[in-house]
């Protein structure tokens, strides 16, 4: 049996529903996995991702395997088991730790020579090795170790990112044998046309699981992100699952969605929150703004978390204001409920033949509301 089946096609757009299965049971896409780094959402709990009906994180096993280290991951009885998940987990290569100068000590064709964060020792992570640490690690999908351009980086860089990125894809496919893992494809290009089809091409012959398109949303307009992810889908078999690393947030995913993207990972909606940025149907609202301070309403009258019907936008400010760790955790439950929810209803949408309109109407209603919200 595929590991992903369509279930139902937009008429109007190339937006999808469909099934990802994987070890740890089945994952209806499109959907956007909460990232859990070091094996932990920031501030929400797994019982509590659960509640919200996501079935699927990311996790990084390069950071994993520095800390707490293979040893102790395969005595506890692999990943899933050590954090407590018992459904489906992503783990990221650490290719996208590619640009972080803190990780990264230098690159050559033998593979990243990533800088320990905890003891400043350097490593050789090679594509095998990247492969061999996920499969102990025991994820559901594993991606390949890719080469990241950073944004900006010239055309010449990109060609060089993009060849090793190829032949490292090459070299993870043979190294992988856990037959209870599918693997996924990154491929790179930045945001030049002919480079992002050759990495479609190339990577759609490998015949992966699933592809990823990665390098983006690192700094590039959306505009950009957007022409990238619908030009490189034309050179991919539709029956593949498309991932978009690193997105994002419900206007951005509501426009992927439309161009066929599956999955989608990101911190954001977490960070955001930390920040008191917070997702409304009405857009984003700044709970450090003053209009908060005595605002009894809750912080989206059309959300129905725990946050929304037990406490007040004034309640939450003065969390925010006095640094309150309690705070955290009640914005990033609410941002993190917001998103899964979004998901279910753009799934349902889909489902139901109506998804331009719900896209249209959500754009809308986001985008009118957006300068109202934050007035002092
Ligand atoms: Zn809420």
């Amino acid at each position: 049996m595929p590991c992903f089946e369509i279930i139902s096609e937009s008429e109007n757009s190339s937006a999808r529903s469909g099934i990802l299965r994987t070890f740890h049971g089945n994952v209806e896409t499109p959907f956007l996995m909460p990232v859990a780094t070091k094996g932990a959402v920031k501030y929400v709990s797994h019982p509590d991702l659960k509640k919200f009906g996501i079935d699927c994180l990311i996790s990084n096993a390069f950071i994993n395997y520095l800390k707490p280290g293979l040893e102790t991951i395969k005595k506890a009885g692999g990943l899933h088991k050590f954090i407590s998940w018992d459904k489906s987990m992503f783990t990221d290569s650490g290719g996208f730790q590619l640009l972080s100068k803190n990780f990264v000590h230098h690159v050559n064709d033998k593979g990243v020579y990533f800088r320990n964060p905890f003891d400043k020792s350097v490593e050789l992570i090679t594509p095998e090795k990247a492969i061999q640490i996920q499969n102990s690690l025991g994820s559901d999908v594993a991606m390949c170790l890719d080469h990241l351009a950073p944004f900006g980086a010239s055309r010449a860089e990109h060609i060089d990112a993009l060849i090793r990125t190829i032949e490292w894809a090459q070299r993870c496919k043979s190294a992988h044998k856990n037959k209870n893992q599918l693997l996924f494809g990154i491929t790179q290009g930045g945001t030049f046309l002919d480079l992002r089809k050759k990495a479609a091409l190339a990577f759609d012959q490998m015949n992966f699981d699933g592809l990823a398109f990665g390098g983006l949303c690192i700094g590039e307009p959306a505009s950009e992100m957007y022409k990238i992810t619908s030009y490189s889908k034309k050179f991919v078999s539709k029956e593949k699952p498309i991932y978009l690393m690193g997105v994002g947030s419900p206007l951005e995913i509501l426009e992927l969605v439309s161009l066929g993207v599956d999955i989608f990972d990101s911190a954001y909606p977490t960070r955001m929150a930390r920040h008191g940025k917070i997702f409304t149907h009405a857009g984003v609202l700044q709970i450090d703004r003053g209009t908060c301070k005595n605002s009894f309403a809750s912080l989206d009258k059309n959300c129905e978390c725990f946050v929304c019907k037990n406490h007040s936008r004034a309640y939450l400010h003065h969390l925010f204001k006095t640094h309150e760790q309690n705070g955290q955790m009640l914005l990033s439950y609410h941002n993190t409920f917001f998103m899964a929810n979004l998901m279910k209803e753009i799934r349902l949408a889909l489902k139901e033949n109506r998804f331009e309109k719900y896209k249209k109407e959500f754009e809308k209603n986001y985008s009118n509301n957006l300068n109202n919200l934050n007035k002092r």
